[in-house]
């Protein structure tokens, strides 16, 4: 069995003492893992590093998602500890939560002993329900560098700690915190009553935990999250946010996605017909009426890359010849050019020499051609209210000028009024349009 050992502080040094108590503790057969955060606070003093470092936490847990069979939260917060039973598919158990679940086990009151300040014990205590177990805290007066420096010192003072707390009627003490991590074990022989360890205590229970093979809940308030838009998080973090939805995903084009977004919150906003078209790597498009997208029977509606502009033409990697984006894409243009004896870093640097270089303004004059060509079609058969070009290759001015007058030689609308105007989203039109799409096919009934 493999056991995470996840720190929550960003501390090195602590993640390995942690992973040394739990390896002490661990059953012969189970690998301790040990990880620390990529984020966060080096120690978490308050109630705001805490919250921080739940989510470097989280963060580190969903990259091990799937490959370890119990998580252990070495951190005395117990930080984002329901959270994270939420969202993993195995057991997570908190080192505190464990120490004094099992000091429960051993005595009817138990006394928690740490360095520094105990009301955050206190609290923790509460929220795991157990304060009427809690004879009473001790805070020594000793920093975790202390008990690097002087070990044998703070053990001294623990000693007499703990002797206070069994004169207020513990049956058994929790050490609490990472800093007193395998300190338990040694003075365990020295103390009158049970000294428990949260590491080790945290593995015992994580590997009962994987031995009772208990399934999830599917109700409750540990059931998988609903599903809820989020942005900005890691890859693995968001993966597991979407499979702790258990919902099937919807799916949607990614021109289709960028076309419905400019229609219901971009450029396009405000026109019933909003034809999006994006030209980048590769060439596509969308259709939007009354700002619903037109999917069409294949749902290939708008796969302008496609559309043959040169019969016998360019061959494509689709099988047919001619197609838009063997003319218009980002790569064919760079091929063009190329081809013509240019030589150019980039299409900005052909763009930027309009006007000083002939081979760039035969290209970009050959470009605009094949724009108009292209886009006039569309114009012809659907006469759209207003024309949204996205993708990176859409930001060369080239298009609004040159390729707007070639669009309106084949039109047959005089005088050509359609809008051609740039994407208003940039390059988070796509995600928002899937966004779209989401929350149109998760909306409760
Ligand atoms: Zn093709």
């Amino acid at each position: 069995m493999r056991v995470l050992v996840a720190n929550a502080n960003t501390t090195e040094a602590i993640t390995e003492l942690c992973a040394a108590a739990a390896r002490a503790a661990a059953a012969p057969g189970t690998e301790v893992v040990p990880a620390t955060p990529r984020f966060g606070p080096a120690v978490i003093s308050s109630r705001a590093e805490n919250v921080i470092a739940g989510h470097a936490l989280l963060e580190l847990l969903a990259e091990h998602a799937g490959r370890v069979d119990a998580v252990v939260l070495a951190v005395s917060h117990d930080t984002a500890l329901e959270a994270a039973r939420q969202l993993m598919p195995c057991p997570v158990v908190g080192m505190t939560e464990a120490a004094c679940l099992t000091a429960c086990m051993v005595g009817a009151r138990f006394g928690l002993l740490t360095l520094g300040g105990v009301e955050t014990y206190r609290e923790l205590v509460g929220r795991h329900g157990l304060s009427s177990r809690l004879s009473g805290l001790e805070g020594l007066d000793a920093t975790p560098q202390d008990a690097v420096r002087d070990p044998a010192a703070v053990e001294a003072m623990v000693l007499q700690g703990i002797a206070r707390l069994v004169q207020g009627g513990a049956d058994a003490v929790v050490l609490g915190g990472a800093a007193l991590a395998g300190m338990a074990a040694r003075l365990n022989p020295r103390a009158s009553v049970p000294l428990l360890d949260g590491i080790a205590c945290a593995v015992k229970q994580a590997e009962a935990l994987v031995g009772l093979a208990l399934p999830r809940p599917r109700a409750g308030s540990l059931a998988p999250v609903s599903a809820r838009d989020s942005g900005g998080l890691s890859a693995p973090l968001a993966a597991l946010l979407r499979e702790a939805t258990g919902l099937e995903p919807a799916i949607v084009n990614d021109a289709h996605a960028f076309a419905l977004s400019e229609a219901r919150l971009g450029a396009g906003r405000g026109h019933r017909t909003v034809l999006g078209l994006t030209l980048g790597t590769g060439i596509g498009g969308g259709l939007v009426v009354d700002g619903t997208l037109w999917p069409g029977r294949h749902g290939i509606a708008g796969e302008w890359g496609h559309m043959c502009i040169e019969p016998g033409g360019r061959r494509c990697y689709c099988g047919r010849d001619g197609c838009a984006e063997q003319y218009l894409s980002g790569p064919a243009l760079e091929r063009r050019f190329r081809a013509l004896g240019g030589t150019a870093p980039d299409l900005a640097a052909i763009a930027a020499r309009a006007g000083t270089d002939p081979l760039a303004d035969q290209l970009l004059a050959e470009a605009a051609g094949w724009f108009g060509q292209a886009v006039g079609a569309w114009v012809n058969l659907l006469d759209p209210d207003v024309i949204v070009l996205g993708g990176g290759v859409s930001r060369l001015p080239l298009w609004f000028a040159a390729g707007r007058a070639a669009v309106a030689r084949q039109a047959m609308a005089l005088p050509f009024e359609t809008p051609i105007l740039p994407a208003a989203l940039g390059d988070s039109s796509g995600v928002l349009g899937a966004t779209l799409v989401g929350a149109q096919a998760f909306a409760p009934a």
